[in-house]
């Protein structure tokens, strides 16, 4: 089964609030974006992902990922992911890609991905991730009105300058809910985002005070309490606290997980096979697993990379509670997976419904795609032989094509 079209969307869904993510401060999020890949194969079939995204910024990727991709085997996985690897070398990061070519192969062998994996489906719990930093007496009342949702897990975030503020969240919301709840905190310190106001930024005296903190209120784990990049810090803040550490969501590479294997760093491994490719997660799940850790995904991004997470966490022989990204009123189901015909909802005890069909297990809504998407990327064979011939001459275009043949 070979790639015989490549197209590329830009997606860009209204949001019905103005949406204020914890991670990047004083920045109203205004529409939920992503670029959507289509891949249609010679046996006819099509497969997607998607990747978060800004703003457009992915204009020219189609120009760079053209020639890496068209004719390529789906089923060669290690191939596909050395050549999106490679194109990331050259250009942008570009993990996200590889899902489409797991969508692909499920939907040939007509199995979901988390069987490919050799996981079971049904259903997986869920906790509420919150996206927003609230002052704390209303997170309190928002916290409540989760809980009756059906959820018993949510995650909190915090980012103020002042300590005390952080740790008021953690008190006020565990007084509200008591021992009804289980509670996890995200500091995001991993990856710090300046473009607009400056983040709080954390060192180790610091994470190790606000670990003390969720100790006394029984927080079930303190992520991203430090950035990305300090493996022995975090190892270090692992020996202070008994509060388990999380972390790793845009840590890309499995070189880097496996450094902070062997350090210690994290009790939680949270990568997302949108940011560091389904195999990569694979072998991150495979690891923690053996070494007694957990594998948690971080699903954040929007409703394709919800989708393919959930397959993983599916996968996982050790279940842990997925993330499950709500902040109402501007970060809710309907618009968050506004791109798929059927948004992921939790039933009344906050699970999630692991879907069976093949591949990635979701349907992409062609009448949402007319509305948010527009097209900016098709390429074929036959285009790719044109733009060859024109950008270096017939000479060195049959060259190349005979090369390509020959491997
Ligand atoms: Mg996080």
């Amino acid at each position: 089964m070979k790639v015989q079209k490549i197209e590329l969307y830009h997606i860009s869904i209204p949001l019905p609030a103005d949406f204020y993510p914890s991670w990047i401060p004083g920045y109203p999020q205004k529409f939920n974006r992503c670029t959507l890949i289509k891949l249609t194969t010679d046996d006819g079939l099509v497969g997607y992902s998607g990747g978060v995204a800004m703003e457009e910024e992915r204009e020219g990727l189609g120009s760079l990922l053209g020639q890496y991709l068209i004719g390529q085997e789906v089923e060669k996985i290690d191939e596909v992911r050395q050549l999106i690897r490679e194109a990331s070398y050259l250009g942008w990061r570009n993990s996200w890609i590889e899902a489409a070519f797991w969508d692909l192969i499920g939907k040939k062998e007509g199995k979901p991905l988390y069987k490919l994996l050799g996981g079971e489906g049904g259903k997986v719990l869920t906790y509420c991730s919150t996206g927003e930093v609230h002052e704390p007496a209303q997170r309190a009342e928002e916290v409540l009105a989760i809980r009756d949702l059906g959820f018993s897990i949510v995650k909190l975030r915090v980012h103020d300058f002042d300590i005390k503020k952080d740790i008021e969240q953690l008190k006020v919301v565990r007084q509200a809910v008591g021992d009804t709840m289980k509670i996890g905190v995200d500091a995001n310190q991993g990856w710090p985002v300046t473009i607009i106001n400056k983040p709080p930024i954390w060192d180790l005296d610091r994470a190790t005070e606000f670990a003390k903190a969720c100790e006394e209120y029984d927080i079930s784990w303190l992520e991203e309490p430090l950035d990305m990049y300090a493996f022995d810090e975090m190892a270090e803040l692992r020996r202070r606290t008994k509060t388990p550490i999380a972390g790793g969501e845009l840590t890309s590479g499995w070189h880097e997980h496996k450094i902070m294997f062997e350090k210690e760093s994290l009790d939680i491994y949270q990568p997302d096979a949108t940011f560091c490719g389904i195999d990569t997660a694979v072998k991150i799940m495979q690891e923690a697993n053996r070494r007694g850790l957990k594998y948690k995904p971080h699903t954040w991004s929007n409703g394709i990379g919800f989708a393919i997470n959930l397959q993983l966490a599916a996968a996982n022989p050790n279940r842990e509670p997925l993330e499950f990204p709500y902040e109402p009123p501007g970060w809710i189901p309907k618009y968050r997976d506004g791109i798929l015909s059927e948004p992921f909802e939790v039933d009344s005890e906050g699970f999630v419904t692991v879907p069976d069909k093949p591949g990635l297990g979701f349907e992409i809504s062609e009448e949402a795609l007319k509305r948010y998407g527009r097209k900016f990327f098709e390429m074929t064979p036959g285009s790719l032989a044109i733009k060859t011939i024109k950008q270096r001459g017939l000479f060195n275009a049959l060259r190349l094509a005979k090369a390509k043949k020959q491997d």
